[in-house]
């Protein structure tokens, strides 16, 4: 090897980065080359017989054009989806070896590329790399066709042979040289890079060979040849361009044809693939594309061979949009300006701008870096292209995202922008059976706005949306990991939580902070007050829509019932449901007075009068018709609504009773308390306030409470029970028997009337009456040792009035006497019960114990 040689071989090997390595490359072929042509007798004479004298300047400079514009203007054809590019650089050279000496074309073929490379702006490493090969090249050419052949007048087989064949080696030893440079900059090669190598290579040198040898027949072949081989390259460039055309046209129907399969899907997904579509149509490396829409900007980014993503995602290039009102075709060649900044900055070679406002949209389509090789070049028929194109993907954005706001509508709240509870309810199906594995269940809870309707009726819709809207951005930004937060309700936010780290109720108690501030409303501060319902998704097979009734009705219960937070369990289920949405009337009732009091007799049996009569409230429902107190008293009880009620009825049965007694008919009336009356200590003053306001004497009012309503929490409730008694009201014990009160306790009690349970008294009218006679035998005893009265209740047959008669009874109470009737009746009722022979006063029973002095108070009269 020589020494020259071995030395660069080792630099190449020493260099330390791909950029040395490529430069000591260049510079070892500059050499060699050079080498070769002055080593190498390659001579002045022409292998043909050329243009000589005055002709010989004309036809190097044709020679010098021919060459420069065969390198600036690659071309390209399509075949099975691949572009390959071909110049006519190789025939251009065949030509020049065969017609002009060798020398000349060797420096001709340099200089068109060193030109070509300027103007393209290539870089400096890859300009003098390319320029070293192309000298190699020429001189490896030159130098084996002036070896093998001989100057002659004519080509022969054999000189058209061995041009081809040397043409052809030398273009495998440069593929072969600019795979090393490969290797040099990007590493390793397989064993495709080589086969697409040099098959394209192998055909193009042949294409290029017989399209050179060609032409050298012609031109020898006179003017006639000369004529035949412009007319020969005029239709080649026309027929070349009519295949570009067809080609478009062809691709464009494809693509109109892609945008209708396409157009099924949507959103991002669409517009990447049309995106897709645009940039391979028009063989750019890179395609961008900005759209400002409805639903803010999109940035999108198609590159040759990788899959199209979010411009702003990680892996791919960021968009970098050109300056405003760029569109058109942005190349190195234009003078310094804004845009030929961006190219840079973007690093692109080459671009086309689409500015999509010309189409009605608002955005701009990037397509840069023509494919193809160094020197494609976007040209005006890529422009008017792109712009068709960029016309249907401005009409299919607009349209995706028509479909996407209506789907997005189907899914949302307009007023919050919160999924709706559709969505939650999709979210929510998911979720269903809860993630393997995990410590606590998915949860939903609802939070909802308390008296939501009064802040609507009163200060109108836009402060009720105000409200709502404020709330959701609090929930939105409470420190609840995971959750998904929808709108369930006109007032009602619903969170979803799939893995909750904490219990429902301390979730609940992070929830319920977005009332802890006031809801600004204008000019105004306004406290809300929120209730929370909650349900634990269970594995017993209810559906996303039950799961989410199941959280209403925990919240519906939470507001009803005034408690902050109720978790939903399954008594809250069924019945109970009805029985709540029965509490939004109950309000309504109580609000207009709708509730009246009926009266029901009490009988003395020793005198075989009405002394008194019991007070039991009625509720004439608008839709349902009449609601026993048994299912609306405990529902007011769970509701905090008791103490309204008891009011109501306290004052209209000691009204009522006063004015019987203005009317000559002196009764004792008994008002029924719930247990949660007796924990009240407003009580006593309640009840005083009602005597006071009817001018009732406080020994016609009688107050019955429930034995286990006693037992709660008797600390609580024997000082309230005092105070009422030292009003001179009596107590009576309702009931009686269902209890677990021990008798003796009674003694502690200040009480003055136990009434037997209804159960014992129906069980006297049995033929067995057996147990239920001494339980009341027993506590007719008992009551009687403690100066306490007894009354039977619900005594039906005449069989338990004489069973009672003979246990020495004092009152009877039951539908046998009266049901309980209107107070307009009871006059009626009372005469009528004092001229029944079957009620009139017997010796036996009804001898009303001694009056006991009660720890408080006294008994004035009996009931
Ligand atoms: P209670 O205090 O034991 O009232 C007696 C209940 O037995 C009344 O039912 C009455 O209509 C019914 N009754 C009377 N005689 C007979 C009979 O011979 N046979 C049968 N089967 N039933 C009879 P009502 O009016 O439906 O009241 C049910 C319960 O509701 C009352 O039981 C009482 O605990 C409660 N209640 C009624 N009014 C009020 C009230 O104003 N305040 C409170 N806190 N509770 C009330
Ligand atoms: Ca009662
Ligand atoms: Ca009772």
């Amino acid at each position: 090897m020589h020494p020259l040689a071995r030395a660069l071989a080792r630099v190449v090997v020493a260099a330390r980065t791909p950029a040395a390595a490529t430069a000591a490359l260049s510079a070892g072929l500059l050499c060699l080359g050079c080498w070769l042509l002055v080593v190498l007798p390659v001579g002045d004479s022409t292998l043909l017989p050329g243009p000589a004298g005055a002709a010989l300047p004309v036809a190097l400079l044709a020679m010098l054009a021919v060459l420069l514009l065969s390198e600036l203007g690659q071309a390209a054809v399509e075949l099975r989806q691949q572009s390959y590019g071909f110049s006519l650089t190789g025939s251009a050279l065949l030509v020049g070896m065969l017609f002009l000496p060798p020398h000349w074309v060797v420096a001709l073929r340099v200089a068109s590329a060193v030109v070509a490379f300027a103007l393209q702006r290539s870089s400096a490493l890859k300009a003098s790399y390319n320029a070293a090969a192309y000298l190699l090249d020429a001189v490896l050419v030159a130098v084996l066709l002036h070896g093998l052949l001989e100057p002659a007048r004519s080509l022969t087989v054999r000189a058209a042979t061995v041009t081809y064949l040397s043409l052809a080696v030398v273009d495998v030893l440069m593929t072969a040289l600019v795979l090393l440079v490969i290797r040099i900059n990007v590493g390793p090669l397989e064993w495709s890079d080589l086969t697409e190598a040099f098959v394209p290579g192998a055909v193009a040198v042949a294409v290029a060979s017989a399209l050179g040898l060609v032409c050298v027949v012609l031109l020898l072949a006179g003017p006639v040849g000369w004529v035949l081989l412009v007319l020969l390259a005029a239709g080649s460039a026309a027929a070349y361009r009519l295949y570009l055309t067809l080609r478009r046209r062809h691709a464009d129907l494809q693509l109109v044809q892609g945008f209708i399969d396409a157009s099924v899907g949507g959103g991002e997904a669409l517009a990447g693939d049309l995106l897709e579509r645009v940039r391979s149509l028009l063989r750019a490396g890179t395609a961008q594309l900005v759209w400002r829409g409805g639903a803010g900007e999109v940035r999108l980014h198609a590159e040759d061979g990788t899959a199209v993503g979010a411009a702003t995602g990680t892996g791919t290039r960021p968009v970098v949009v050109p300056p405003e009102r760029t569109d058109g075709l942005v190349h190195a060649g234009l003078p310094d300006g804004p845009q030929a900044r961006w190219l840079t900055e973007a690093g692109h070679r080459d671009a086309l701008v689409v500015d999509l406002g010309a189409m009605g949209g608002d955005g701009v389509l990037v397509l840069a870096d023509r494919l193809g090789g160094e020197v494609s070049r976007f040209g005006q028929e890529d422009l008017s292209l792109a712009r068709a194109l960029a016309g249907h993907l401005v009409v299919a954005l607009q349209n995706t995202e028509l479909v996407d706001r209506l789907r997005w509508d189907a899914t949302h709240d307009a007023l919050t922008g919160l999924p709706n509870r559709r969505s939650l309810a999709g979210a929510l199906e998911l979720q269903l059976g809860g993630p393997p594995g995990a410590v606590r269940r998915p949860v939903v809870l609802t939070v909802g706005v308390d008296r939501f309707d009064e802040v609507h009726d009163v200060l109108g819709q836009q402060t009720a949306d105000a409200v709502v809207v404020e709330l959701a951005r609090r929930v939105r930004a409470l420190p609840l990991p995971g959750a998904s937060v929808a709108r369930s309700g006109p007032s009602e936010l619903a969170v979803l939580l799939q893995a909750p780290s904490q219990p429902p109720v301390e979730l609940a108690e992070v929830l319920a902070q977005v009332s802890h501030d006031p809801v600004p409303v204008g000019e105004v501060l306004l406290s809300v007050g929120v209730s929370v319902g909650a349900v634990e998704v269970a594995d017993d097979g209810a559906g996303a829509e039950e799961v989410l009734r199941r959280a209403d009705t925990a919240l519906f219960a939470a507001r009803a019932t005034g408690s902050r937070f109720v978790l939903h369990s399954r008594s809250l289920d069924s019945g109970r449901v009805e029985r709540l949405a029965l509490l939004g009337d109950l309000h309504r009732a109580l609000d207009e007075g709708a509730l009246t009091v009926h009266y029901q007799p009490k009988l003395h049996l020793g005198t075989g009068t009405v002394t008194g009569v019991e007070a039991l409230v009625r509720w004439e429902h608008p839709v349902l018709g009449a609601v026993g107190p048994a299912v609306f008293v405990p529902l007011a009880e769970s509701a905090g609504l008791v103490d309204r009620l008891t009011d109501h009825v306290l004052a209209t049965a000691v009204a009522q009773a006063r004015r019987w007694a203005d009317d000559g008919l002196p009764l004792s009336v008994a008002v029924n308390l719930s247990a949660r009356c007796l924990d009240d200590d407003t009580l006593p003053q309640r009840v005083a306030g009602a005597l006071a306001g009817a001018g009732l004497d406080p020994a016609r009012l009688v107050l019955e409470v429930t034995e286990t309503s006693l037992m709660g929490d008797p600390a609580r409730t024997l000082p309230v029970l005092r105070a009422v008694a030292a009003l001179g009201v009596q107590l009576s014990l309702d009931d009686f028997g269902t209890g677990y009160s021990s008798l003796a306790y009674l003694q502690r009690l200040p009480v003055h009337e136990l009434k037997v349970d209804r159960s014992f008294v129906q069980a006297l009218e049995q033929e067995e009456a057996g147990t239920a006679t001494a339980l009341v035998r027993t506590v007719l005893g008992l009551a009687t040792s403690l100066g306490l009265r007894v009354v039977a209740e619900g005594v039906e047959s005449a069989r338990a009035l004489a069973a009672l008669r003979d246990l020495g009874c004092h009152l009877v109470q039951g539908y046998l006497v009266s049901r309980p009737v209107p107070p307009d009746a009871v006059p009626d009722v009372v005469r009528a019960v004092a001229a029944d022979p079957a009620f009139a006063g017997g010796q036996r029973g009804g001898a009303l114990p001694a009056p006991r002095a009660p720890s408080a108070g006294a008994v004035v009269a009996a009931g």
